[in-house]
Parts: structure tokens; sequence; C-alpha cells
């Protein structure tokens, strides 16, 4: 799967498949947005996958995304789904629209001075690490509710939750715990579902979905 045909019908396949699991989840299709994860893509895929329509992509590093994304910026929704460094907030706050990663207090308490100092106005979520895997980011499912509350008191409007599940679980368990501590913290937004279980995801309440190798086809080594 590369040239850039065979990366419109993959993408168009993914749209079908969230289409027809949304509706048999009883949602609206128009409720799950797709998000191409372009990490580590060359950038002729990435340029196919614009071409194809795409317009919300995911990337995992600050400083990738600023380099990929320096000449294609215009039009297109980024969103940052990897770990963010403290002393990368501002430059982050400066590229992306969506920061799903927030998962600590100072992490927190730079991106509100960040956010204060500059008039942004990005969306938030926060992380939840709902395997509670020790080399995973991510606030712990147990210390979610307070996590959002302390974001709250920083003036920091928090939208959804996201979480990557363990890769060697079935992730319904994880997906029906992020949708569980969303709603009893009032957020509307859920990032969760990758390649691998998307479906599965908008049956359990996806927002979004973050969908890499399926879409795009393998990625390059870092
Ligand atoms: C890489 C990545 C994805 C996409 O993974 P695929 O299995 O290729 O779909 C989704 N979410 C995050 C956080 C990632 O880092």
């Amino acid at each position: 799967m590369s040239s850039s045909s065979d990366i419109a019908v993959a993408r168009q396949s993914v749209l079908d498949r969230m289409a027809a699991a949304a509706r048999e989840a009883g949602r609206d299709p128009g409720d799950v947005t797709l998000v191409a994860v372009s990490k580590q893509q060359p950038d002729e895929r990435i340029d196919a996958m614009l071409a194809a329509g795409q317009r919300v992509f995911g990337e995992n590093r600050v400083q990738e995304a600023r380099v990929r994304w320096a000449d294609r910026r215009a039009g297109v929704e980024l969103r940052l789904i990897g770990p963010l460094q403290t002393n990368k907030a501002r430059e982050a706050l400066a590229l992306f629209d969506v920061i799903e990663t927030v998962d600590r207090e100072s992490l927190a308490r730079t991106l509100a001075d960040e956010i204060q100092r500059a008039g942004a106005a990005p969306r938030l979520y926060v992380q939840v690490n709902t395997g509670e895997e020790v080399q995973k980011a991510g606030v712990r499912p147990h210390l979610a509710d307070a996590f959002i509350a302390a974001c709250r008191a920083k003036d920091l409007i928090i939208d959804g939750l996201m979480c990557i599940p363990p890769e060697l679980e079935p992730p319904e368990r994880h997906f029906a715990l992020l949708a569980k501590i969303a709603q009893r913290n009032g957020l509307a937004k859920l990032s969760m579902g990758m390649s691998a279980d998307y479906e599965a995801a908008i049956a359990f309440g996806a927002t979004s979905v973050r969908v890499g190798s399926a879409r795009f086809g393998g990625r390059l080594p870092r």
C-alpha cells in the first residue's frame, strides 16, 4: 500500500467501516472523526492523504510534526497524540489545534501559563493510562477525576479523554472505562481506537479514532 490511489482507497475503506460501526451502535457516523496518524510516514504518503481529502492528522512528536507540516499546515487540523515535555509546551501550543496528552500537574500548570501568555485556545484532552502500565504516559484511572478537577481549577478547558489500551489485552474494558470516566466528568470527547480496534472503540463511544498503519501502510523506522 503506497501509491496515492491505494492510499485513497484505504482511507475510504476505513471511513466506510467507521460509518458502519457507528450505525451499528445507533450513532451518527458524522459524530466520529478520523484522525490520520502521520508519524514516521514519508512525505509522498502525507501528500496523497491530503489529496484524498484527509484534513485531520495526529503526530506524536513536536519536532517531527513541525518539520513535516511547515509547508502543509493550511486547512489542516493537527493533533498531538504523543507525550508532551513541559519545555515543549509553548512550541506545541503554537503548532497543534488539539493536545490529547495532558497527563500531569506540571504540564497542566505550564499549559495554563502559556495559554494565557499567548492567548491560545487549544482543545485539550486528558490522557488516561487505563491499563496502569508503568511504561505508558497518562494519569491513572483512580486519579483521573481529581486531575481533571485540578486542570479546571487552572482554567484549562478539558474537552475529552484519550487512552492507548495495553497491546496484548482485549481493548473493550479500557474503552468502557474511559467512557465511564468521561461521563462522570461531563466530557463529550473520547479519543480511542487505532488500526486494530477502531470499530470496537466506536461501539463504546469514540468520537475520534487514531488510525495509522491501516490507512497509510507501514511506517518508516525512526
Ligand atoms: C502510532 C499511534 C497510533 C496509530 O497506530 P496504528 O496502529 O498504526 O493505527 C494511534 N495512537 C497513538 C497514540 C499512536 O502513537
